[in-house]
């Protein structure tokens, strides 16, 4: 595919992008300067809806190599040089940030920027995107370029970066959190301060949050009306990594650190290499999934969530790979969680800190003790035990052990559910805000659960899932 890309470039006039070239889009950013004081959240919704929409829109229309009169709306033209600024979305096979790029300029700079704000919340995450990180900077050498590393705000490295390399466009994937869309605005208006032209683009889910809606409201509510129309949807096309990149020269690239050690000593190795072999492995199994995947000693699920919070893997790649599988509905199934979860993140984004279902009850308790018991491992319920050390040993822990450990904690034990979502924050490799909080107030019944006072008995579910006691005695064994 991108080889096509390549030629198509020759054809064009290389010219800078100029306001008038840019389209209604590039208009959008006063609109939102002018309004955000009023409802901030509200304005950057719509005005990311419309940003990420059309160029899905382009996508779907079959890729790059017969639109370029859509890349060119998009970019204004040929640029000679695009900076991609790399978050949670490391990797370089499907790709549609560094695809664009690479499309659209003569010259990309991939640039990771190390913001001081996000590291040491979780050592075992930390340590992941570091690992991440030094494989991203491999697959980007080995197509000639290389991974450019910088610290400080991202937005003011950046913007900085692109002075240095006379950059044109910056291409970033859009994200829904609320600190994620704070940085896209910050960009947004630095950028044009700087005449740069910036673009979101798709990527870090199957079906683009925002994009499906019920009548009457911004976002579904409720899983299973979702699910149908996730199911139903136009999906954009999976792109190829590129086939080249090259950096301007005489480039200072800069120090990767080195991989902080973590906390969790079975943790999984993060980088895109390891997705790709945990997805080939995972994908012999997909088939066993609808009946093995509540089994806890089976340890039988995909174990792709880490890879899939910081865009080893792109999700839309797994969807697609499954699929070739035959029964791969009830794993889909699953997927489609992490997509509405983002969806009502993207719509609500106090997730993580207020509770999202109106009227719900909060009767929690202040119970430092058992908050230390439950965290450690050491309520004396095996099950429980079981899940939050395995958490601890591996910086994973398997749902159904979670869906135990969480209503353990909310429904017996009577603590704030944000005190485990931060815990679980803490450990988890795959911990993210739409999925870990979204989840917990799913099961603190504070959530999108439409049966909240529902509780897990651990010894019901130990029998259930856990019959022989294998699961426990793995992780809280003698
Ligand atoms: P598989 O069973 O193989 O599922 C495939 C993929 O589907 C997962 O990788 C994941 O991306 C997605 N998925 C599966 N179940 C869910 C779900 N319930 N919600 C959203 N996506 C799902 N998942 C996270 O990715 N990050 C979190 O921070 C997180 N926190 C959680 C907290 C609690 C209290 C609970 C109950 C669940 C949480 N989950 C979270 C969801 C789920 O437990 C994990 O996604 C799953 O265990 C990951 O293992 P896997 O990759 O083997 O999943």
């Amino acid at each position: 595919m991108l080889r096509s890309l390549c030629s198509l470039r020759a054809d064009r006039a290389l010219q800078p992008p100029t306001s008038s070239s840019l389209g209604d889009e590039k208009r959008v950013p006063s609109l939102l300067l002018s309004t955000a004081a009023r409802d901030p959240c509200h304005d950057e919704r719509v005005y990311r809806k419309g940003l990420v929409a059309s160029i899905l829109e382009s996508f779907e229309k079959g890729g790059y190599e017969n639109h370029s009169a859509a890349d060119k709306q998009w970019w204004g033209g040929l640029m000679r040089t695009a900076v991609v600024l790399f978050t949670r979305d490391l990797r370089i096979n499907d790709h549609p940030a560094l695809a664009a790029a690479c499309a659209n300029a003569e010259t990309v700079v991939p640039l990771y920027v190390i913001d001081p704000a996000l590291v040491g919340r979780s050592p075992n995450r930390d340590r992941f995107i570091s690992q991440s990180l030094a494989d991203l900077r491999s697959a980007l050498i080995n197509l000639g370029g290389d991974l450019v590393i910088r610290r400080g705000d991202p937005v003011a490295e950046t913007i900085r970066l692109a002075g240095e390399v006379g950059a044109e466009g910056v291409a970033v994937s859009a994200d829904v959190s609320r600190y994620a869309r704070r940085r896209e605005r910050r960009l947004q208006i630095d950028c044009d301060q700087h005449r740069l032209a910036l673009r979101l683009f798709p990527g870090l889910t199957v079906v683009d949050p925002g994009t499906l809606t019920p009548s009457g409201s911004d976002h579904y509510r409720v899983f299973s009306p979702y699910h149908r129309a996730w199911a139903a949807a136009k999906r954009r096309q999976e792109l190829a990594a590129p086939e080249r990149l090259s950096l301007p020269p005489g480039m200072e690239v800069g120090r990767l650190p080195e991989p902080p050690i973590g906390e969790s000593p079975a943790a999984a190795k993060g980088g895109e290499t390891a997705a790709h072999r945990q997805l080939d492995e995972w994908l012999d199994h997909v088939v066993e999934y609808r009946e093995t995947h509540n089994d806890l000693a089976a340890d039988s699920t995909s174990r792709l969530s880490p890879y899939l919070r910081f865009g080893c893997l792109s999700p839309l790649t797994v969807v697609n790979s499954a699929r070739t599988q035959g029964e791969s509905e009830p794993y889909l199934r699953q997927m489609c969680w992490r997509d509405f979860y983002y969806q009502v993140a993207n719509a609500f984004p106090d997730l993580a800190t207020r509770a999202y279902r109106p009227g719900a009850i909060e009767p929690w308790r202040d119970a430092p003790d058992a908050l230390a018991a439950w965290a450690e491992g050491r309520t004396g319920v095996p099950i429980v035990d079981a899940g939050m050390r395995q958490l601890r040993a591996e910086g994973w822990m398997h749902n159904r052990a979670r869906l135990v450990a969480g209503s353990y904690l909310t429904k017996q034990l009577r603590i704030d559910w944000r005190l485990g979502y931060a815990e679980f924050g803490r450990w988890l490799l795959d911990g993210d805000l739409p999925n870990n909080a979204g989840n917990w107030q799913w099961v603190a019944g504070t959530g999108n659960d439409t049966r909240p006072y529902r509780r897990f008995s651990p010894q019901r579910q130990s029998e259930r899932y856990d019959p022989d006691g294998a699961y426990v005695a793995r992780y809280a064994g003698a």
